[in-house]
């Protein structure tokens, strides 16, 4: 996957059987054979991963994980680690979702072992970060995004950080309908891009993809990407069905 050109991902949560994740494919495909302009990426449930890499195999949508455990191997009973994810056929995975930090008690400190992780495995590590409702309307949202940065993300090394993409995803924005204005996502981005380059310098600021994620539909798709400053998108929902989400990879 190439820096120079938008990624535009689709977070399947915990939607669809292998037969269904099948499905989708049949239907998505021939909807994004010429759209050359982006990448394109779909992360379902683990055990459907065998079926979504077998429905893309020779097209241009690659598959990802979820989520992934920071040991190779060993007695971590449901998890999944990178190598198993590599094998299975996956080119990236994300980290650090606002569902797992809520629901799973992830941390920055268990991000940034995750990243580690999918980064030894050759795996492309999507890591989220993003502010709380109470923590916008408290004028929070920089000072949280600025302690993401820090604790889960700037302990990289440049070589590593070279080689993520990160995701600004407000929590209040996902899967509420309310997506942040295209002015906010942007000043979002801006302020990740110059913690990227105060830590990083100008060049791997410029080069790092920020993704935009929470409640990107057709109807808002093209707002959004007429920011400059986003580099792609992380949909949920919308990712669900064939049709819609052809229409946001063709913004
Ligand atoms: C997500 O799951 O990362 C997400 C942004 O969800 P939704 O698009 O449904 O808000």
């Amino acid at each position: 996957m190439s820096r120079s050109k938008p990624l535009m991902a689709g977070n399947w949560k915990m939607y669809k059987t292998p037969e269904e994740s099948a499905r989708f494919f049949e239907a998505f495909l021939p909807l994004v054979e010429q759209s050359t302009h982006c990448d394109i990426l779909i992360c379902p449930p683990f055990v459907d991963i065998p079926a979504a890499v077998t429905a893309a195999r020779g097209s241009r949508v690659a598959i990802g994980g979820q989520n992934l455990h920071w040991k190779n191997e060993g007695a971590f009973t449901g998890e999944v680690s990178a190598p198993i994810l590599k094998a299975a056929g996956c080119a990236a995975v994300i980290i650090g979702h606002s569902e797992r930090r809520q629901y799973f008690g992830e941390t920055d400190a268990t991000v940034l072992d995750r990243t580690r992780a999918a980064l030894d495995a050759g795996l492309l590590p999507i890591v989220c970060v993003g502010e709380r409702l109470e923590e916008r309307e408290a004028g929070k949202t920089e000072e949280v995004l600025a302690t993401q940065f820090r604790e889960g993300i700037a302990p990289l090394s440049p070589e590593q950080f070279a080689r993520i993409t990160i995701a600004y995803e407000p929590v209040w924005a996902i899967g509420t309908g309310k997506v942040a204005t295209p002015q906010q996502a942007a000043d979002a981005h801006r302020f990740l891009r110059e913690q990227a380059r105060a830590k990083y310098g100008q060049e791997a600021a410029a080069n790092l993809r920020i993704l935009y994620g929470g409640s990107v539909k057709p109807d808002n798709i093209k707002g959004l990407m007429a920011q400059p400053e986003l580099n792609g998108v992380l949909v949920g929902g919308a990712s669900l069905k064939p049709e819609d989400f052809a229409l946001i990879v063709n913004y």
